[in-house]
């Protein structure tokens, strides 16, 4: 009997499912790509022809321009792509994230591209499609990683901003759905200020709104002066906490929201004074309940802290893998 998922192929730049002819979020332009989510290790430019949801391909359009080999597929739609059955579901991870699931042969493989567990609000919560072969990340894949509740850290920075009005809280927070998201979470619980943004997430806030994702008043910090500021939140992308940029607002508390600001050096070497724990990721326990869930026969690995998850695997008795598959990064958290 032939091995389980001898159909599908790991290369250093992506996976390839031969009887589809067609590569999973490779890290090199293809005649025919199925792209998870819109973050730019993920999805490239440079396809022919690009499968992906509609909010993908248009975060896609938004980053390289028109996409004409763009194939819109909607969660829970399900297409033929050469001799494989192709489906997408919800991710839980960003906006049009999706697991992509493909059955051949009578196996089916679930590649979960990155997910998380927790409610996010920008976007709808992770499907658990039992499968034979589960493919996932493990960015986060240590048992030290463990993801506080979101709402006590959002209300840990609504403390901050109301204890000195004199000052603003600035974010620092990854442009494609952490920014949105934070926005969101604020939102619901019940802050309805004004919020500030850097330019730089404008156009994404903007296709958030276009796909019914509500983010209140939100205003361009280049339309505003430094006295109307102080008590309010400011978000922008990592980058630009300790640049020049910031030197315009009203003496900030710099806060980052990130699954690694766990690690109190991380936080440090970008001089946050509020470390958020806000993740788009899995956690350890997130990981492992996936797994349990899903009863697969085997785990494969594509990226982050391999070897503690495989070891877990082990002790359960599911054979796993790594990948070892190049160019995804860990940053975008
Ligand atoms: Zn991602």
């Amino acid at each position: 009997m032939a091995r389980l998922g001898s159909w599908i192929e790991s290369h250093p730049e992506g996976i390839y499912v031969r009887p589809a002819d067609a590569w999973i979020d490779p890290s090199e332009p293809k005649p025919k790509a199925l792209v998870t989510h819109g973050h730019s290790d993920h999805a490239r430019g440079g396809h022919s022809a690009v499968l992906a949801t509609p909010e993908t391909l248009a975060i896609m359009e938004c980053r390289y321009g028109p996409q004409s080999g763009g194939q819109p597929i909607a969660y829970g739609e399900s297409i033929r792509v050469g001799d494989v059955e192709v489906s997408f579901v919800p991710a839980g991870h960003v906006l049009g994230s999706a697991q992509i699931v493909i059955e051949h042969k009578g196996e089916r493989v679930v590649v979960s591209g990155d997910y998380k567990r927790r409610p996010d609000p920008t976007c709808p919560p992770f499907v658990a499609v039992p499968c034979d072969i589960f493919i996932t990340e493990a960015t986060f894949g240590l048992p030290v990683f463990r993801h506080p509740d979101t709402g006590s850290e959002i209300d840990r920075l609504l403390h901050r901003l109301h204890s000195d009005p004199s000052r603003c809280v600035l974010v620092g927070a990854y442009a494609l759905g952490k920014a949105q998201r934070i926005i969101c979470e604020l939102r619901s619980r019940g802050h309805n200020d004004a919020i500030y943004f850097h330019g730089a997430i404008e156009r994404l806030n903007q296709l958030y709104e276009s796909f019914g994702v509500a983010l209140g008043e939100l205003r361009h910090t280049g339309d505003a002066t430094k006295q109307e500021m102080p008590g309010h939140v400011v978000i922008a992308p990592p980058g630009a906490l300790n640049d020049r940029w910031s030197r315009r607002l009203p003496y900030p508390v710099t806060a980052m929201a990130s699954g690694w600001m766990r690690i109190r050096q991380r936080a440090r070497q970008r001089n946050v004074e509020l470390p958020l724990i806000i993740s788009d990721h899995a956690d350890w326990d997130e990981l492992t309940t996936t797994i349990r869930e899903l009863a697969p026969s085997e785990v494969w690995i594509t990226h982050g802290r391999e070897e503690a998850l495989m070891h877990w695997c082990m002790t359960h008795q599911i054979k796993a893998r790594e990948l070892n598959l190049v160019g995804y990064e860990d940053e975008d958290d």
